[in-house]
């Protein structure tokens, strides 16, 4: 029987998500199908109660519907619990609700790939901006063993907020201390929007960092972010977000079809393709 699953969320019309697990189904030749459904926040906890009432397998989940999905879910792995939100769901054998968060997976899965052993080297990382994909970040990181994560946001009580969700490994600290911050940070994490296309650069002097630093911006619309650009010319090594996108969706698609997919530069390539369509 074909297997349905989608991206949910209001709007889903700018997801790509599509494009990914398409990819994987045709490579696999999956009897599956992979569409955009439109859940109005109003909807959402009926909706996410019972999804084989749409005819759903499993679904992921998108803004505004991450924490209402959460608190439908029968049950929720350890990074959906700990960040109230889920990007994931599946249905187990007696039909109860599984929730996950991917986001920290896909995160780690980028860093992975490009920088492989990057965790055996990073003891203190900086993570700029403090929302929602921050608390993936910290989740990833913490998860990995990092000893001392440092928030830094525009809103410092956002950042604060943060960490008292994670505990005493994960410190808010001032904007205006960066500078000095950066002289001491193995990775380098910006999450904020600054630098996605339509938005500021962000402002930032990299030339206080080591020279073994890793910068990763995880905006991936541009690509190639100024603040990658800049760490570039300093001979930094400097990870792109495209692969978090990518690897997020592995977890969800190997659940719903049985076949753990692979992040490969064809499937970088076609999402790319796609993002040069749709800017
Ligand atoms: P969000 O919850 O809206 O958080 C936005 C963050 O950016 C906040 O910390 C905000 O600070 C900060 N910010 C916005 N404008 C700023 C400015 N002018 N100056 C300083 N800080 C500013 O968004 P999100 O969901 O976390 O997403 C953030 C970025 O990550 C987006 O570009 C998104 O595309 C990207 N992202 C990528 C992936 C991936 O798979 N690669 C996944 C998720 C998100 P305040 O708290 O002070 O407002």
């Amino acid at each position: 029987m074909t297997r349905r699953v989608a991206i949910t969320g209001c709007p889903v019309a700018h997801s790509r998500s599509p494009v990914i697990h398409r990819h994987w189904l045709a490579l696999h030749g999956i009897d599956g199908t992979y569409d955009r459904v439109e859940v109005k926040p109003e909807d959402a906890p009926a909706f996410y109660r019972d999804i084989a009432a749409h005819g759903l397998s499993g679904c992921n989940v998108t803004v505004p519907n991450k924490e209402a999905a959460a608190a439908a879910c029968d049950e929720l792995d350890d990074a959906a619990r700990v960040m109230g939100a889920v990007n994931t769901i599946s249905l187990d054998a007696d039909g109860r609700v599984l929730g996950s968060n991917t986001d920290g997976l896909g995160f780690l899965g980028n860093l992975d790939q490009e920088v492989p052993g990057w965790d055996g080297e990073v003891r203190h990382a900086v993570v700029l901006g403090a929302g929602g994909a921050a608390r993936a970040v910290i989740w990833a990181l913490l998860s990995r063993g990092v000893k001392k994560v440092s928030v830094v946001n525009r809103t410092k009580s956002k950042a604060e907020d943060l960490c008292a969700r994670f505990g005493a490994d994960s410190i808010a600290c001032d904007w205006d201390d960066l500078g000095e911050i950066l002289g001491e940070t193995d990775l380098l994490v910006n999450t904020t929007s600054l630098g996605m296309a339509g938005q500021p650069a962000l402002d930032l002097s990299l030339s206080r960092l080591p020279e073994t630093a890793i910068v990763n911006d995880i905006v991936y619309v541009p690509l190639e972010t100024p603040l990658l650009a800049d760490a570039r010319a300093r001979g930094l090594r400097a990870v792109d977000g495209l692969g978090m996108l990518l690897h997020q969706a592995v977890p969800g698609f190997e659940r719903w079809f049985g076949v753990r997919p692979r992040v490969t530069d064809e499937l970088r390539a076609a999402l790319l393709a796609d993002l040069g369509a749709a800017s």
